[in-house]
């Protein structure tokens, strides 16, 4: 069965392969559709997003590759916002919405660099109480649609990145429960569709999707819609477990949209 996915980078950002690389194995790989999700500028610069003059030179090469390879593959050429990102003109085929960072006393604080700058930022900025923090980064995930729009609500749950390694917080303790269960239920009033992103068990952090199977069952139990995601940094993962979190699925019983139609019908009517 062939699978798409919609969340890409490039060397246009912190990807390790040109994009025209990822088409050629996306094709390779029998991939139905491939949407590029380059890291838009932030307010201040950073190693990995796109500059304002990059985000340009991004759009157009892209575009140029999809109109290439039209005969292979559907190529789509969006973009990753990040809930604090610069506003841009450009006019993308579609948008996925995430939060990398918390803005805490005019700081932004990176999420999911490393376990140490999470915890050094949970002792400097929050006092040390960690779920002071997750609450901030749910209230920051229930505005992201509110934020840019956006078609994919990306890695809904990327605070738990680092967890597995280093137990800062319990997905089990109330405070963490309310926090996620009021970003969830306000984006379940919006159209955007949630991905479930294997990209964290690639890099080896996580053992689950951001969000779990578990969860992405509750969403669409709740009328929420899903797309599986790979967020590939390289030719190496583009495909990385996307059939197998299909097939968990469907013994799981849930759906999941199969095409960047699909989900422009469900969150641009
Ligand atoms: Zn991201
Ligand atoms: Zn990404």
């Amino acid at each position: 069965m062939a699978l798409p996915t919609y969340h890409a980078h490039t060397t246009f950002c912190d990807g390790r392969d040109s994009a025209e690389d990822m088409i050629k194995a996306a094709i390779e790989l029998g991939l139905s559709e491939i949407g590029f999700s380059g890291h838009a500028p932030m307010p201040f610069a950073t190693d990995w997003c796109m500059t304002k003059a990059g985000e340009r030179e991004y759009f157009k090469t892209l575009t140029a590759l999809k109109e290439k390879y039209k005969d292979k593959i559907r190529v789509f050429v969006g973009v990753e916002f990040d809930a604090y990102s610069s506003p841009t003109d450009i006019p993308y085929d579609y948008v996925i919405g995430s939060v990398h960072h918390v803005l805490k006393d005019g700081v932004y604080l990176t999420v999911d660099e490393s376990k140490e700058t999470t915890r050094a930022n949970i002792m400097n900025y929050y006092g040390g109480d960690a779920y002071s923090y997750v609450e901030d980064y749910y209230l920051t995930v229930s505005r992201i649609y509110e934020a840019t729009r956006c078609d994919i609500i990306g890695h809904f749950d990327l605070v738990t990145k680092f967890i597995d390694k280093d137990p800062l917080f319990s997905e089990s303790h109330p405070r963490y429960i309310n926090a996620r269960n009021h970003a969830l239920t306000d984006l379940l009033e919006t159209p955007a569709v949630f991905e479930i992103n294997t990209g964290g068990i690639y890099r080896g952090y996580r053992n689950v999707t951001f969000p779990s199977l578990d969860l992405a069952k509750e969403i669409y139990e709740r009328g929420g819609k899903l797309v599986i995601n790979s967020d590939t940094h390289s030719v190496k993962s583009i495909d990385f477990m996307l059939s197998d979190v299909a097939s968990a699925l469907d013994g799981m019983g849930v759906e999941y949209l199969m095409s960047m139609n699909q989900i422009l019908r469900v969150t641009r009517q």
